[in-house]
């Protein structure tokens, strides 16, 4: 932790902090800028809350920690980037998210019926999605709108996954469902509104599969990679980031795209980061441009919203791609995906 002292702090101001940070177990290293002193607080991190304490004293502006919060998360814990890699069961291709690949992640909000889902798998594997998405839990703003086919549902995304072949990523919502979703899901999604279910999280983390975390729509990027922190503190290692839409002033578009929290979370973790621009923008007309923004700030792939027919959709319509839309979105996607320097298969 470190002091930083107002610029009239007094000599008496400054020892009596220095005394107070040694009462702690601390050992204080005074620093002298040009206009200001900094007391540098050397010990057990654990004890910090008694440092923020020292706030209060004479001659204090601020107590603020030195390292970051999230330390498995951090960049600096890892040497490299961190790749997952994803395959259907018993297929050989494998999808590896934070790799050279770009992944395209595509499929209904929810699943509901056999032929919509098969329907959707398969096109969107025409057009080039690796992985197949589709909520069978579904958090709903209302308790009288649909609330998901629960395992009906599960077992429909492991019906498309044999036939196509593309591994699945569905929501999990509640801790006591997670053995469950994870017999069937090849990536378990926590979704904007659990972003800070703690008991999710840590139940998530004791999974041996891939969690997309998406970030909340009031989190910041701190508190996402605090919650990302949680998963990987339990031994999972694998979470892929998803950046969909903070919640703002703005009501011309369901979220605002907060575009800027990919190159932010690229320097700060070494997890892969996807893009969601269904639920960032609500429009299926703004998914295109948005998708082609989300390549060019960096991500490591897209989540979208596809549905065989939209306007009979029992969820998020409004946001979703025909599959034929889908398919020239990603055709009109490779240059842009070529100018990064990384490969769509
Ligand atoms: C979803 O992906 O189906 C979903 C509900 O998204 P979010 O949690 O970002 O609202
Ligand atoms: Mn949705």
């Amino acid at each position: 932790m470190i002091i930083v002292m107002k610029t009239s702090t007094t000599k008496k101001e400054l020892a009596q902090v220095v005394a107070k940070v040694e009462d702690l177990g601390y050992k204080p290293h005074v620093l002298y800028g040009v206009e200001r002193k900094v007391v540098a607080c050397i010990g057990d991190e654990r004890g910090k809350a008694r440092l923020q304490a020292l706030e209060i004293l004479p001659g204090v502006e601020s107590v603020m920690p030195i390292l970051k919060p999230y330390k498995l998360a951090s960049h600096k814990m890892a040497q490299d980037k961190t790749v997952i890699k994803v395959r259907a069961n018993g297929r050989k291709s494998e999808v590896a998210i934070g790799s050279k690949q770009f992944v395209l992640i595509a499929g209904p909000c929810s699943v509901e019926s056999e032929a919509q889902i098969l329907a959707t798998a398969r096109a969107v594997k025409k057009a080039g999605a690796q992985i197949l998405r589709g909520g069978a839990y579904k958090p709903r703003t209302s308790p009288y709108a649909f609330q998901g086919m629960e395992e009906e549902g599960l077992k429909l995304l492991a019906k498309a996954r044999k036939l196509t072949g593309l591994p699945v990523v569905t929501e999990v919502m509640n801790p006591s469902d997670v053995a469950l979703v994870a017999k069937y899901a090849d990536i378990l999604q926590i979704g904007a509104r659990n972003i800070q279910n703690f008991a999710l999280l840590k139940a998530a983390g004791k999974l041996k599969k891939p969690i997309l975390l998406k970030r909340g729509m009031m989190t910041t990027i701190e508190e996402f990679l605090m919650s990302a922190e949680y998963i990987l503190k339990e031994g999972n290692p694998d979470v892929i980031l998803c950046e969909r839409g903070i919640r703002t002033f703005e009501t011309a578009t369901r979220n605002t795209l907060d575009l800027s929290a990919v190159p932010v979370l690229k320097k700060e973790t070494h997890l892969p980061v996807i893009v969601d621009p269904s639920h960032a923008t609500g429009h299926w007309e703004l998914v295109e441009p948005m998708s082609r923004a989300a390549v060019a700030a960096g991500a490591d792939g897209l989540m979208i919203e596809v549905h065989p027919d939209p306007s009979q959709a029992w969820s998020d319509g409004a946001q979703s791609l025909k599959p034929e839309t889908f398919a020239g979105l990603v055709k009109g996607l490779k240059p842009f995906v070529k100018a990064m320097k990384r490969t769509l298969a």
